[in-house]
């Protein structure tokens, strides 16, 4: 079955002239959702859903108010329009793609609905993004086997990947009230540091402050308790993903994690990108699933035939940083490392949904799972400066002639991500920034 529609059509072009300019992100091809107030607007104005378009928003409560829908798509805007995001993920695929062809022929150029739906554009330097929904449970897995290896070796010299490895996507519980969206400003932690040499540990600030590049997919249903998704189904639960920055401090780490995983050098914040860019609009960007040479094949409750044909997906994931001297600058920071998330990844994103469930455990809309740290198997494809500094040991030098190991205060971390493919249009996530502020010691 193709996933393929006339959404797709590379050739369209939108009324938005901003959404026709070869390097936007947000063409009339993407579609991505997400939640904004305008500047100026309180806490106490309810959010509004918005699909970004080129520069510009379009707000939903005015299209859904101002704009003629056919009879079949007007129902489906309600959720929409009152701000409820995960009301509409609930709806579920069919509903989804009513929508996303319903926009796509509103906002292609020559649309009879353009004139009603020109006041309904915000220009995005006019918004607040929020959070797309509330997260509910948040798990990360741990998913490139590159990023595996290299801080196993860093851990474990002797054993760098552990057997399991190579057969269960391993993951862990986060913590979702901490997770903020892009422009987050977050505390340096505190927490128990004991050094190699020390006899003790000590409390203090962490001094190995590190970011950790990753998509997050963000659950649009769920399942009833006790109750499994199958590798068929899995993908129908995903709305779509967003760029996720898992901050991680790599000196409270490694006295706290075991046995039992990451605890307080994890949960003190991660970063979400505001705009969801849905599966659908990621179908051109499919990729066979292949294990490589000497690899074990998944158990069978891991795999499917549309996952072998097109369960991989290709996303061109990048880092950068801006210290604080470059922002005074206005120098928009050094590209520190990319990768790309179909070769990081070793496991798909329906093998996560379908083995997180496979013992009963229920999902929830609104549930968070992270990819792991996307690293690539090349030198300057590590996805987290553990890697690309050696643990510490070789520190990077920034244009700017500043020198670094980890995250300094005054940082500021930016992710994006973009799919290019032959024969369709580039899309692109925006951006996932967050900024580090000293520690309250
Ligand atoms: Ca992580």
């Amino acid at each position: 079955m193709s996933l393929l529609d006339a959404t797709h059509d590379p050739a369209l072009r939108s009324w938005v002239t901003s959404a026709n300019t070869p390097d936007t992100d947000f063409p009339v091809q993407n579609l991505p959702f997400g939640r904004f107030r305008r500047k100026g607007e309180g806490q106490q104005d309810t959010l509004r859903v918005g699909v970004a378009i080129g520069d510009q928003v379009l707000d939903l409560r005015l299209a859904a108010e101002l704009c003629p829908w056919s009879n079949e798509v007007a129902p489906l805007l309600d959720p929409l329009a009152a701000g409820d995001l995960a009301a509409f993920m609930r709806l579920g695929r069919p509903a989804w793609r009513a929508v996303r062809a319903a926009l796509s022929a509103a906002l292609t150029a020559d649309s009879e609905q353009g004139p009603f739906l020109e006041s309904c554009l915000v220009p995005q330097a006019d918004v607040q993004m929020a959070m797309p929904c509330e997260i509910g449970d948040y798990t990360d897995f741990y998913t490139s086997i590159h990023h595996a290896t290299t801080v196993g070796k860093m851990f474990r010299p002797d054993n760098p990947l552990l057997p399991n490895y190579t057969w269960v996507p391993i993951g862990y519980h986060g913590r979702s009230s901490s997770i903020g969206v892009s422009g987050q400003l977050l505390r340096r932690p505190m927490g128990q540091v004991k050094l190699i040499d020390a006899a003790e540990p000590v409390l203090r600030a962490s001094s190995r402050l590190d970011y950790e590049l990753e998509l997050g997919a963000l659950m649009a249903h769920g399942n009833e308790l006790g109750s499994r998704i199958g590798m068929d189904k899995a993908e129908d639960h995903i709305f779509g993903l967003v760029l996720f920055n898992d901050w991680s401090a790599r000196d409270i780490q490694p006295w706290e994690y075991q046995p039992l995983g990451p605890f307080l050098s994890k949960n003190f914040g991660s970063t979400v990108s505001p705009w969801v860019v849905t599966l659908d609009a990621l179908a051109p960007f499919r990729q066979p699933f292949v294990r490589a040479e000497g690899q074990p094949q998944p158990l069978p409750y891991l795999d499917s035939a549309h996952n072998r044909e097109a369960g991989a997906i290709s996303i061109e994931l990048e880092v950068w940083l801006q210290t604080q001297k470059m922002q005074k600058a206005q120098h928009p920071g050094d590209r520190l490392a990319g990768s790309n998330y179909a070769s990081a990844a070793y496991w798909t994103l329906a093998q996560l949904v379908a083995h997180h469930t496979v013992n009963g455990c229920n999902l929830r809309t609104g549930d968070l799972l992270g990819t792991g740290t996307l690293s690539g198997p090349e030198p300057g494809q590590g996805g987290s400066m553990l890697e690309l500094g050696h643990g510490g040991r070789q520190a990077l030098t920034l244009s700017s002639g500043e020198l670094r190991s980890f995250i300094e205060d005054g940082d500021t971390v930016i992710l994006r991500g973009h799919c290019m493919a032959e024969g369709a249009r580039r899309i692109g996530f925006g951006e996932c920034r967050g900024t580090v502020l000293p520690a309250l010691t």
